[in-house]
């Protein structure tokens, strides 16, 4: 149960007055929830900068295209004519050094007739622009008078937004939610607080919602860094309880005598590169130890991660028990099972799969043979862990992709047989320092050699304004019989507002078709899986060369015959993701091509990605560079900036803390396994601030 203490954080922002359904909507967008945010949500929403208030020059000295505080008295109001309902409302104000005109588009007369009072000196602030050789502020950002500017500090925040947010309705929603923050225990040690000068939160939060200074909002300044540590401390809490609870001893050992897997290498049509046979003797050498395996297999793409996790169930197979591959996809989940089946079947391993579409009497089958022990491996989606799946003795789960996974599907599946090891397969190298956020301690293998026979993958970047050009050029490649990946944002314009130069995946579809005609095929995340399986299947198969595609091909696709890539809107993807899509290609003997379109004008970050993604396919040197880059993050989605999954710890600031926060969570889970005394009170508190509080049941187990 939550504690009492959170419920005001807890309520629902539309309970705030000036948040309505519109409001609703929006602020699920930017605070990428899928129901109403609740004022914690707001709360954790910090400033992405700020405007200095204090800039307060004389109208003569207010330099264009500033933004300023003047001290004016209103003069005269020229409402748009009665003729000309269109025209702006215009008010003149002035100052002893030259006038000033304030502009409203579609303005209320009421209401800024109520504000700005003809004869009322008042402090109106904006970004100054000229117009007619007369300085004007449209739509000032903030009008008050003499005692309300008084009390303000002159520092306002500025908040990431949504298209049809508005900065002020933002503000005064947060300022809202920051009167309700309740006085909560501190749950930081003493001694962390004074090593680390961390504020009480009420401080932090207030100072970083209501600066005092421009540097209170920095990510590395006290404020910030304070709701970092408490974040990733949550975080930490929380893997630490999951391992400890992965981590009890095992009875069993799971590995057998190697003839099953044995057979399925000599099957193999090409050897094991080194890695992927060290990954597989540490992976042995965990299955016959008497602990729990926790293992995580990092490869780039395409470094042959899926034939290891076969191994590693065809070793638990040789003693009878069973394995289990949890895919983020319906498509990656196809695809693992595709790879799998035929080598395993040579061995005599049986393979099934389950997702969402195995319906009826299909599925009662399939669980009736799981059940009996007849199916060696399944392989599905997040539809393995629901309650009707049971394994007659489920020994390796493997868990591919795992941070698109909470901590709760982790368990789930564990939890379907005894003392079950665990692999986790991740295809986005994560520096070392930043595996202990997403993983706890883990052990680690890396596949850093390409299988042999790779060929490197030419990436170029063009502007998209030659689109025309790359269209040729994918027309001559179409006839000389190449298979081409054409890459979208977005399937559809609605589901991002302020996005309205991506390419709209189905309108993109619909003008290659005009040119292609019935080469090109479509796939998107909003399809059926049955339908999205077909269209990638006649891929595969050359009935379709050209294959219109969300970044639903992100992960895993393997069509090794297609050596084309062209990304639309390449500015908009984060270097990981960048590097995710673009290793759908490159996997055959064949040399390959990746076209970066870009739309101008470039940010900087997005230039230094393009040169990034350009310049190698290291999929761990991606990894390094992207966290330099990161922070200021222009990628798709505010959310994408940071750590998924973290939204105020920045892995290029915070990493120091990042580690302090897995020594404290260690720590407190010593000397209070249970969070039974008061400060256990207080971080059961903070595991639900931040949604951790999943790890909260595992307090009371065994
Ligand atoms: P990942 O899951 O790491 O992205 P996959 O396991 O899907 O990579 O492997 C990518 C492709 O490489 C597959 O077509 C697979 O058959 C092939 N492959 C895997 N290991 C090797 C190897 N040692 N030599 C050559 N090809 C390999
Ligand atoms: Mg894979």
């Amino acid at each position: 149960m939550r504690p009492a203490l959170l419920n005001p954080l807890f309520a629902e922002v539309t309970s705030l007055p000036g948040v309505g359904p519109k409001q609703d909507g929006l602020l699920r967008y930017l605070l990428g929830r899928s129901e109403t945010p609740r004022l914690v949500d707001l709360l954790l929403h910090l400033p992405s900068s700020v405007i200095d208030r204090r800039n307060r020059p004389k109208v003569r000295d207010a330099m264009t295209g500033t933004v300023v505080t003047l001290e004016v008295t209103v003069d005269r109001h020229r409402p748009p004519p009665p003729r000309n309902k269109r025209a702006p409302y215009l008010v003149y104000a002035s100052d002893e050094t030259g006038d000033v005109v304030l502009t409203f588009f579609r303005g209320r007369p009421d209401y800024v007739e109520k504000m700005l009072p003809v004869g009322a000196k008042r402090y109106v602030s904006g970004m100054v622009q000229m117009y007619d050789g007369i300085p004007q502020i449209i739509h000032p950002d903030r009008i008050v008078d003499e005692a309300a500017f008084a009390k303000l500090s002159g520092i306002d925040p500025v908040y990431p937004l949504t298209e049809g947010l508005a900065q002020g309705s933002l503000r005064r929603a947060i300022a809202q939610a920051l009167a309700k923050l309740p006085a909560l225990p501190e749950w930081i040690s003493p001694e962390v607080i004074s090593r680390c000068n961390f504020p009480p939160l009420k401080d932090a939060l207030t100072r970083v919602h209501v600066p005092q200074e421009i540097t209170d909002i920095l990510p590395d300044g006290p404020f910030w860094s304070r709701l970092a540590f408490d974040e990733l401390l949550a975080g930490q809490l929380a893997l630490t309880l999951v391992r400890a609870q992965l981590r009890r001893p095992a009875g069993n050992r799971h590995a057998g005598d190697g003839h099953l897997r044995h057979k399925i290498i000599d099957a193999l049509p090409y050897a094991l590169t080194s890695s992927q046979q060290q990954a597989m003797a540490a992976i042995a050498e965990d299955l016959s130890k008497p602990v729990r395996m926790l293992r995580l297999l990092q490869g780039d793409v395409g470094s042959g991660k899926t034939v290891v996790a076969l191994l590693a169930s065809a070793a638990v197979a040789e003693v009878g028990k069973q394995a289990a591959l949890m895919a983020p996809t319906e498509i990656l989940a196809r695809q693992h099972a595709k790879t799998i089946a035929p080598l395993a079947e040579r061995a005599g391993v049986k393979v099934a799969i389950l997702t969402g579409r195995e319906k009826g009497k299909e599925r009662r089958d399939i669980l009736a043979r799981l059940e009996s022990g007849e199916i060696d491996i399944l392989v599905g989606t997040h539809a393995l862990i629901q309650d009707d799946v049971v394994f007659k003795s489920l020994a390796l789960a493997i868990v591919d992709e795992q941070h698109r996974f909470g901590v709760r599907e982790r368990l789930a599946l564990t939890s379907k047989g005894e003392a079950v090891d665990v692999l986790v397969l991740s295809a986005t190298p994560i520096p070392r320092t930043l595996v202990l956020t997403y993983f706890g301690d883990m052990d680690i293998s890396e596949l850093r050699e390409k299988p042999a026979g790779r060929q490197p993958i030419d990436t170029r970047a063009v502007p998209d304004t030659r689109l025309g050009e790359v269209m040729e050029a994918i027309g001559r490649a179409l006839k000389a019989g190449k298979l081409v990946y054409w890459i979208c944002p977005l399937v559809e314009e609605s589901e991002a507002e302020g996005t309205d130069h991506l390419t709209n995946a189905t309108e993109r579809f619909e003008s290659l078709q005009k040119r292609f005609g019935a080469d090109v095929g479509l796939v998107h995340g909003q399809m059926k899986g049955a339908e999205k399986d077909r269209v990638m299947g006649q891929f595969a198969a050359h009935e379709i060369k050209l294959l219109v595609a969300t970044t639903v091909v992100e992960v895993g696709v393997d069509v090794p015959a297609a050596t084309i890539m062209v990304i639309e809107n390449a500015e908009r993807f984060g270097l990981a993701q960048l590097h995710q899509l673009r290793g759908r290609i490159g996997r055959g003997s064949e040399a390959s091509t990746c076209i970066l379109l870009y739309h101008e004008p470039l940010g900087q970050m997005s230039k230094s990605r393009l040169a990034v993604i350009r310049e190698t396919t290291d999929g761990f040197r991606i990894a390094e560079e992207d966290l330099k880059l990161r922070g200021e993050g222009d990628v798709l989605g505010v959310r994408q900036s940071g750590l998924p999954g973290y939204r105020i710890a920045r892995p290029e600031v915070h990493a120091q803390l990042i580690t302090q926060a897995r020594d404290e969570a260690l720590r407190i889970l010593k000397d209070d396994p249970k969070l039974k005394g008061p400060r256990g009170e207080a971080l059961r508190c903070l595991l639900y601030l931040y949604e951790r509080d999943e790890a909260i049941p595992l307090l009371s187990a065994g």
